[in-house]
């Protein structure tokens, strides 16, 4: 959905509506939308300033980082930024201010659908977890640790630092 800055109505717009994204187009190519994404989007211009103010809302499937096993992650986020005119950039670059807040929007235009993937990609986390607990699998026979220690694991030795002797072993 492209918007047009010279033809936004003085009063600016309003959108509601789904956006559908490929699994490409997401940073984390595991992730699995569970829900489309919806998005609400306040579109303003004042002067050769463009104000987009809206929320996205989806849910999905990651999969943990650590025991490999899917989990679901709502997003419910709102978002508030100014894209500037490209005449600006190279101002701004002198500058040496960036603000996270703004972009910029070239030939006129601003993809809606760009900006909320963008959006969307802000918003996943860096490492999946299904639980900030999350004990993984097991280094040398891959159960899950979850549902209880493996064989493994037989003395009560600090089993973290087991696991690290195996890790530092397999890098040799
Ligand atoms: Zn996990
Ligand atoms: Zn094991």
């Amino acid at each position: 959905m492209i918007v047009d800055i010279d033809r936004l109505p003085r009063e600016g717009f309003k959108i509601s509506k789904n956006f559908e994204f490929f699994n490409g187009e997401i940073v984390d190519e595991d992730a699995v939308f569970l829900l489309p994404l919806h998005a609400d989007i306040t579109v303003r211009k004042v002067g050769e300033e463009v104000y987009l103010k809206g929320k996205i809302k989806t849910l999905l499937s990651f999969v943990c980082s650590r025991c490999l096993i899917p989990y679901e992650l709502p997003v419910d986020s709102y978002f508030d930024l100014v894209y500037l005119p490209e005449e600006l950039e190279m101002a701004r670059e002198e500058l040496g201010s960036d603000d996270l807040n703004s972009s910029f929007y070239y030939s006129r235009k601003i993809d809606l659908k760009e900006v909320v993937l963008e959006q969307l990609n802000l918003t996943f986390p860096v490492k999946p977890l299904c639980a900030e607990a999350c004990q993984g699998i097991c280094p040398v026979c891959g159960k899950n640790i979850n549902s209880g220690d493996c064989s493994c694991v037989t003395n009560n030795s600090d089993s973290r630092f087991e696991k690290l002797k195996i890790f530092l072993k397999d890098k040799r």
